[in-house]
């Protein structure tokens, strides 16, 4: 099927003096999806997967608590409704087609499916690895931590992934918080 140029799912604004982005009040930038998978791929030839997830775990988590924060103030949105309305964002904005499956941040309980993950290795890309989504693991633990209200970190992972299944799967270790300060 042939794409076609569609209205933007999302609106963005463009500041005429400086050329900058922005969706929903936040900066953005329009990056090329190769670049993205590639930088990937370069941390995890140095490192490896589980030492590049650990690497990305903290600034993912805070930037989805921060994301989470400006939109629950301009939109008054909390509990599931800012998670649910992340998970849309995150969808409008290409980063993949999640649905929810499970959610109750106050049992640190999420279950979410990813279609078209936009981390899934591309053409071009040398990227080899079983669970290539786990920037999404800490995205999904900040969102949920802001939703909850906690300090506790409750663990999300990757436990179905793309590369080799029609889809990815996300839960959370809801029953067993750790506490992670
Ligand atoms: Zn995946």
């Amino acid at each position: 099927m042939q794409n076609e140029a569609i209205e933007l799912p999302v609106p963005v604004d463009v500041d005429r003096e400086t050329g900058k982005w922005s969706v929903d009040g936040l900066p953005m930038v329009l990056v090329p999806q190769h670049l993205l998978v590639n930088n990937m791929d370069a941390v995890e030839q140095r490192l490896g997967r589980d030492e590049s997830a650990q690497l990305f775990r903290d600034a993912g988590r805070r930037s989805a608590w921060h994301w989470c924060a400006h939109e629950s103030a301009r939109l008054g949105l909390s509990g599931t409704a800012i998670v649910q309305h992340y998970l849309d964002r995150l969808s409008r904005r290409g980063w993949g087609r999640f649905e929810i499956d499970a959610l109750d941040p106050s049992r640190g309980d999420l279950s979410v499916r990813v279609r078209h993950s936009a981390l899934l290795p591309v053409d071009g890309s040398s990227r080899s690895v079983d669970r290539a989504c786990y920037l999404f693991e800490a995205w999904f633990e900040g969102a949920l931590q802001y939703a909850s209200g906690e300090s506790e970190i409750v663990p999300v992972h990757e436990i179905r992934c793309g590369v080799n299944a029609e889809e990815c799967l996300f839960t959370s270790d809801g029953s067993g918080r750790c506490h992670d300060k």
